[in-house]
């Protein structure tokens, strides 16, 4: 039976909508999704919604989310969703509807005034950029960095709004205060739009110290990405980086041999940061030594003892600063180093935790170069989401372009623990057995000694050569991605054609805008370029796809995953692996078609695709 919110949102779509927006069309599919996601918005129950490029998915949850006037948390993986459904979707909405909607950011987005008139500037260079971020200080209403241009990133990160150095009410700007101006407007918006990240921390957070305010429904867009955003914050990360920032916070030899930082005029405390700091260079030295990139931790980790007397010799350090200092400093300073003592104390906290592990996480290192790091992350973030998110929300709608596998949704219920959900596909309304012609390349092996990268770097030139419009090629090594790149940049130059690769000269959205500028250019990217990538006409007529894009057998969450998997009698190739490259390899080639008007072809190097039994699965699930 239709309900009433249903028919409310089929009325508003069907007359509001098409009468202030001339030619728009609605698609059936949207229709559908609208009709689905009305349902839940005013039962309440899960729904995970796949709806192909081009459904019109944001006004599908949009518009019951509205017209239901319950309060409403929309949560994307990324900054362009953000964009248009702030810029664009929720704007034009409430043009015809009264309703309050805002976006919400974290803190250390925000401006702390109170940091800022704290702040003494040192260098010549930092009174300058100080000056600046003061005269914006006074100009700005939201205090969001975002407006501030003249971005001196080190400047930014002393005065940014911060938890562990916030006085709260007791902080004499806090009625100016911007970030605490900002949480008002987002416990008075009806929509309130956050980012998955944002989103995972606050889940994180005692129900005393959430940052968003409660909600009726949480809906979450571009879905397929909150397995990974969620579960690399529910773990923990242990870096150089992050300890020295916290180390340099309290003092830092600089290259005149002048001490700096908080602790700087405490001279008797500078032998035992520089000792903690030493010890914490050997164990750094020690992992480097004794452990393997991405080779998981098990339980008989020789270097646990030494972390657990790291983290001990770390809360001393803590102990004896405290203990030094009082009397010393002014309030503010005090504060600051309130806030550097707290995060010295979590990371800690964090050595403890992952040198013990924790049943249920895995544990590896990362070695790269000189971004050294310790990680440890839930193998399955689905128990956290059971007992944290599904008890916090009446309805919660999942969506995405690829969520199944052929309409099997496991992958996705599974890993979130989402078992009882309804679910529904929804058909992209473009014809894509028109608009897009396949192809596939056989004899080209990626894996051998590079006869497979040549024939590849043929493919792309012979493309090119046609010069039909813009290529964008999709490669799952960055190693393959950058040998290809040498066998064909100078040809592609000759050709008067702007080849670009991920990782070059320019960053990924210069990329993407000079793509969009003309029919000339050609991307070669590797993971972020499988997803969100949107050129329309001929700025994109070609898509390359390399290789079928299977997880990397040994990363260490896959190798962890596999393991659950195969000691409960489950197959992992075909319960994991393949629906998980189906899935990413949906995501790529979805990148050609974004109009009805758009088409191309999408040429497919992996010959896996058709002498494979499971090469059908890849094909199927694009029509
Ligand atoms: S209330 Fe906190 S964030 Fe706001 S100005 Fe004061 S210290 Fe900064």
């Amino acid at each position: 039976m239709t309900s009433e919110l249903q028919k409310g949102a089929e009325s508003f779509l069907q007359n509001e909508i098409t009468s202030a927006l001339v030619g728009y069309e609605v698609r059936h599919s949207q229709a559908e999704m609208m009709g689905a996601c009305s349902e839940v918005i005013e039962k309440g129950g899960i729904l995970i919604v796949e709806a192909g490029t081009g459904t019109g998915k944001t006004f599908a949850y949009l518009i019951p989310a509205v017209l239901s006037g319950k309060k409403v948390i929309v949560s994307t993986r990324t900054k362009n969703l953000q964009e248009q459904l702030v810029g664009k979707d929720l704007k034009f909405l409430a043009s015809l509807k009264d309703f309050d909607y805002a976006l919400a950011k974290g803190r250390s987005n925000y401006l702390c005034l109170r940091r800022l008139h704290a702040f003494t500037p040192t260098r010549r260079e930092e009174v300058s950029d100080y000056e600046v971020l003061m005269e914006w200080a006074t100009e700005t209403e939201a205090g969001d960095f975002e407006d501030f241009h003249q971005r001196n990133s080190t400047l930014l990160e002393r005065v940014c709004s911060d938890s562990d150095a916030c006085r709260k009410s007791k902080c004499q700007y806090y009625r100016q205060c911007f970030y605490y101006r900002a949480r008002a407007k987002w416990d008075d918006a009806q929509i309130l739009v956050v980012n998955h990240a944002l989103f995972s921390i606050n889940a994180l957070m005692p129900d005393d110290a959430k940052i968003l305010p409660e909600a009726d429904v949480f809906i979450v867009d571009e879905a397929h990405a909150l397995d990974s955003v969620l579960s690399s914050q529910i773990g923990i990360t242990l870096s150089v980086r992050r300890f020295e920032s916290i180390m340099n916070r309290l003092l830092k030899l600089e290259e005149r041999g002048v001490y700096r930082g908080l602790l700087a005029k405490s001279p008797t405390l500078f032998p035992v940061i520089e000792s903690l700091r030493s010890e914490m260079g050997l164990f750094w030295i020690r992992v480097k030594e004794g452990l393997k990139d991405q080779e998981i931790i098990n339980d008989s980790f020789t270097l646990m003892e030494l972390m657990q007397d790291l983290a001990e010799s770390t809360t001393s350090c803590i102990d004896t600063i405290k203990a030094s200092i009082l009397g010393l400093f002014q309030e503010d300073e005090e504060i600051e180093l309130k806030a550097a003592v707290t995060k010295l104390h979590m990371f800690a906290f964090d050595m403890e935790t992952f040198a013990h592990g924790m049943e249920g996480f895995v544990r590896w290192p990362e070695l790269e170069d000189k971004k050294i790091a310790l990680r440890m992350i839930p193998i399955y973030p689905r128990d956290f989401v059971t007992a944290n998110i599904v008890p916090a929300y009446e309805t919660i709608i999942l969506t995405s372009a690829t969520l199944s596998v052929n309409k099997d949704f496991s992958l996705i219920t599974d890993t979130l623990g989402l078992a009882g959900a309804k679910t529904r596909t929804l058909p992209s309304p473009f014809d894509i057995q028109k608009q897009v012609r396949i192809e596939i390349k056989r004899g080209i092996n990626l894996l051998g000694n590079g006869e497979g990268i040549g024939k590849l770097a043929k493919v792309i030139l012979d493309e090119a050569a046609k010069k039909e419009g813009g290529i964008l090629v999709l490669f799952t090594s960055r190693h393959v991605m950058d040998n290809t790149w040498d066998l064909v940049f100078e040809d592609l130059m000759q050709m008067g054609l702007f080849p670009m690769k991920q990782g070059g000269d320019l960053a990924n959205k210069t990329m993407l805008e000079v793509m969009r500028d003309t029919t000339k250019g050609i991307i070669l990217g590797v993971d972020s370029f499988w997803e969100g990538v949107d050129i329309r006409g001929n700025s994109l007529k070609t898509l390359v796809i390399t290789k079928l894009p299977f997880l990397l057998p040994t990363e260490p969450i896959v190798v962890a995953r596999e393991e659950v998997l195969r000691k409960s009698g489950r197959n992992p190739f075909y319960e994991y692996m393949l629906p998980a490259a189906v899935l990413k390899f949906k995501q790529g080639f979805g990148r050609l078609i974004r109009s009805k008007d758009d088409e191309g072809r999408v040429i497919i190097c992996d010959e896996r695709i058709q002498t494979q039994r499971y090469g059908q699965r890849f094909l199927e699930s694009i029509f």
